[in-house]
């Protein structure tokens, strides 16, 4: 837990948010600003701060995310008609919450 992380109080129930997905190492839910008919965010429950502060100890987290980004496409009906799945990383990278996160989007012309 980081201190005035805003995704780590999310993910440990500090900020009440309704998750569409939750298990031991991450959660799903709405991106609060959607840029896209479906807007999800991944993230793991353990503060990592972007994609370049992954360790080889973190690969078993970025699978995971990448799993739950897939069957959260299919959850949401999304995974036929085609969907996008990214980090943004650092500032430069438009990365604005530094705590790890994915986004999924999709839902155009379903
Ligand atoms: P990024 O630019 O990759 O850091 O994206 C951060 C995303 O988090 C943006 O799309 C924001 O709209 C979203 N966001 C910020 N605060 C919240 C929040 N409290 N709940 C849900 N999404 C949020
Ligand atoms: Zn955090």
């Amino acid at each position: 837990m980081m201190q005035d992380c805003i995704f780590c109080k999310i993910a440990n129930g500090e900020i009440p948010t309704d998750f569409l997905y939750n298990d031991d190492s991450l959660v799903v839910f709405k991106d609060i600003n959607p840029q896209a008919p479906v807007h999800l965010l991944i993230v793991p429950k353990r503060h990592i701060r972007s994609i370049n502060d992954l360790t080889g100890a973190d690969k078993n987290i970025v699978a995971e995310m990448i799993m739950a980004g897939k069957d959260m496409a299919k959850k949401m009906s999304i995974n036929d008609s085609g969907y996008k799945l990214f980090f943004n990383v650092e500032k430069g990278g438009g990365q604005i919450i530094f705590h790890l996160h994915m986004h999924l989007v999709g839902g155009w012309n379903k």
